[in-house]
Protein backbone atom coordinates (compact mmCIF):
# COMPACT_ATOMS: atom_id res chain seq x y z
CA UNK A 1 0.00 0.00 0.00
CA UNK A 2 1.17 3.58 -1.17
CA UNK A 3 0.28 6.85 1.25
CA UNK A 4 1.11 10.04 0.69
CA UNK A 5 -0.18 12.59 3.58
CA UNK A 6 -0.59 16.67 3.33
CA UNK A 7 -0.69 19.07 5.80
CA UNK A 8 -3.47 21.97 5.65
CA UNK A 9 -2.82 24.95 7.61
CA UNK A 10 -6.24 27.20 8.64
CA UNK A 11 -7.12 29.86 11.00
CA UNK A 12 -10.61 29.07 12.85
CA UNK A 13 -12.50 29.85 15.47
CA UNK A 14 -15.16 27.73 17.22
CA UNK A 15 -16.93 27.32 20.91
CA UNK A 16 -18.60 24.34 22.11
CA UNK A 17 -22.54 24.22 23.18
CA UNK A 18 -23.34 22.51 26.61
CA UNK A 19 -20.09 22.47 27.76
CA UNK A 20 -19.10 23.36 30.90
CA UNK A 21 -15.29 24.73 30.39
CA UNK A 22 -13.88 27.49 29.14
CA UNK A 23 -13.93 26.20 25.58
CA UNK A 24 -17.74 27.00 26.03
CA UNK A 25 -16.74 30.80 25.00
CA UNK A 26 -15.76 31.71 21.37
CA UNK A 27 -11.98 31.23 21.02
CA UNK A 28 -9.62 30.65 18.03
CA UNK A 29 -7.28 28.45 16.67
CA UNK A 30 -4.01 27.69 14.14
CA UNK A 31 -5.07 25.06 12.95
CA UNK A 32 -3.56 22.44 10.97
CA UNK A 33 -4.79 19.55 8.93
CA UNK A 34 -2.83 16.22 8.48
CA UNK A 35 -4.89 14.21 4.82
CA UNK A 36 -3.98 10.71 4.45
CA UNK A 37 -4.47 9.26 1.26
CA UNK A 38 -3.23 5.46 0.46
CA UNK A 39 -3.75 3.57 -2.67
CA UNK A 40 -2.81 -0.48 -3.44
CA UNK A 41 -2.07 0.85 -6.83
CA UNK A 42 -0.32 4.07 -8.17
CA UNK A 43 -1.69 6.06 -11.51
CA UNK A 44 -0.43 6.27 -14.82
CA UNK A 45 2.25 8.68 -13.39
CA UNK A 46 2.94 6.82 -10.47
CA UNK A 47 0.93 9.01 -7.81
CA UNK A 48 -1.57 7.70 -5.11
CA UNK A 49 -2.74 11.75 -5.79
CA UNK A 50 -1.10 14.21 -7.14
CA UNK A 51 -0.31 17.20 -4.43
CA UNK A 52 -1.29 19.81 -6.53
CA UNK A 53 -4.52 18.39 -7.00
CA UNK A 54 -4.84 18.10 -2.74
CA UNK A 55 -4.03 22.04 -3.12
CA UNK A 56 -6.73 22.72 -5.80
CA UNK A 57 -9.41 21.20 -4.28
CA UNK A 58 -9.17 20.00 -0.35
CA UNK A 59 -6.98 23.34 0.49
CA UNK A 60 -9.37 25.60 -1.87
CA UNK A 61 -12.35 24.13 -0.27
CA UNK A 62 -11.05 25.04 3.31
CA UNK A 63 -9.68 28.29 2.23
CA UNK A 64 -13.29 28.97 1.69
CA UNK A 65 -15.27 27.69 3.99
CA UNK A 66 -13.46 27.12 7.37
CA UNK A 67 -10.27 29.45 7.04
CA UNK A 68 -10.64 32.78 9.00
CA UNK A 69 -14.44 31.36 9.81
CA UNK A 70 -16.23 31.06 13.08
CA UNK A 71 -17.19 27.10 12.69
CA UNK A 72 -20.34 26.89 15.01
CA UNK A 73 -22.94 24.02 15.50
CA UNK A 74 -26.17 25.16 13.77
CA UNK A 75 -28.57 25.93 16.82
CA UNK A 76 -25.88 28.13 18.54
CA UNK A 77 -27.45 31.55 19.27
CA UNK A 78 -23.91 33.34 17.96
CA UNK A 79 -24.80 32.21 14.70
CA UNK A 80 -27.78 35.25 14.20
CA UNK A 81 -25.30 37.69 15.95
CA UNK A 82 -22.80 37.32 12.92
CA UNK A 83 -25.16 37.15 10.36
CA UNK A 84 -26.52 40.23 11.68
CA UNK A 85 -22.57 41.69 11.41
CA UNK A 86 -23.21 40.68 7.40
CA UNK A 87 -20.82 37.76 8.20
CA UNK A 88 -20.98 34.20 8.03
CA UNK A 89 -20.08 31.15 10.12
CA UNK A 90 -19.59 27.65 8.98
CA UNK A 91 -22.41 25.49 10.44
CA UNK A 92 -22.40 22.01 11.57
CA UNK A 93 -25.17 19.60 12.81
CA UNK A 94 -22.53 19.09 15.99
CA UNK A 95 -20.65 20.65 17.93
CA UNK A 96 -17.34 21.72 16.86
CA UNK A 97 -14.69 19.29 18.82
CA UNK A 98 -11.64 18.71 17.20
CA UNK A 99 -13.08 15.10 16.14
CA UNK A 100 -16.09 16.62 14.34
CA UNK A 101 -13.78 19.14 12.34
CA UNK A 102 -11.42 16.07 11.69
CA UNK A 103 -14.41 13.94 10.47
CA UNK A 104 -15.63 16.77 8.18
CA UNK A 105 -12.75 17.53 6.69
CA UNK A 106 -12.60 13.51 5.98
CA UNK A 107 -15.66 13.44 4.27
CA UNK A 108 -15.30 16.51 2.45
CA UNK A 109 -12.18 15.06 0.78
CA UNK A 110 -14.15 11.82 0.45
CA UNK A 111 -16.46 13.61 -1.32
CA UNK A 112 -14.07 15.40 -3.79
CA UNK A 113 -12.54 12.05 -4.64
CA UNK A 114 -9.71 10.81 -3.00
CA UNK A 115 -8.99 7.74 -1.55
CA UNK A 116 -8.45 9.22 1.96
CA UNK A 117 -7.84 6.80 4.81
CA UNK A 118 -7.56 9.29 7.98
CA UNK A 119 -7.83 13.08 8.64
CA UNK A 120 -6.05 14.40 11.82
CA UNK A 121 -6.40 18.13 13.17
CA UNK A 122 -4.14 19.48 15.19
CA UNK A 123 -6.07 22.44 17.46
CA UNK A 124 -2.57 23.09 19.05
CA UNK A 125 0.61 22.14 18.71
CA UNK A 126 -0.19 19.24 21.34
CA UNK A 127 -3.88 18.43 21.01
CA UNK A 128 -5.18 16.65 17.99
CA UNK A 129 -8.16 14.29 16.76
CA UNK A 130 -7.98 11.72 14.43
CA UNK A 131 -11.22 10.45 12.34
CA UNK A 132 -10.90 7.53 10.32
CA UNK A 133 -13.70 5.23 9.21
CA UNK A 134 -14.49 1.93 10.67
CA UNK A 135 -12.71 -0.20 9.19
CA UNK A 136 -15.41 -1.68 6.63
CA UNK A 137 -15.55 -5.38 5.79
CA UNK A 138 -13.86 -6.82 2.50
CA UNK A 139 -11.84 -9.25 3.84
CA UNK A 140 -10.66 -10.09 0.04
CA UNK A 141 -7.90 -7.11 0.35
CA UNK A 142 -7.17 -7.33 3.64
CA UNK A 143 -7.51 -3.75 4.72
CA UNK A 144 -8.10 -2.48 7.39
CA UNK A 145 -8.55 1.36 8.59
CA UNK A 146 -8.25 1.62 12.71
CA UNK A 147 -10.13 4.21 14.27
CA UNK A 148 -8.18 7.25 16.85
CA UNK A 149 -9.18 10.18 18.27
CA UNK A 150 -7.89 12.13 21.51
CA UNK A 151 -10.01 14.35 22.99
CA UNK A 152 -9.14 17.97 22.87
CA UNK A 153 -11.40 20.62 23.25
CA UNK A 154 -8.88 23.24 24.40
ZN1 LIG B 1 -10.94 25.26 20.67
Amino acid sequence: MYEIVKHIDFCFGHRLIDYQGKCNQPHGHNGRVEIRLASDTLDAMGMVADFRDVRHSIQAWIDEHLDHRMILRRDDPLVEAIEALGQHAYLIDDNPTTENLARLVFEQTQALGFPVIAVTLWETPDSHATYAPPPVSTPANGKVAGKESSPAHS
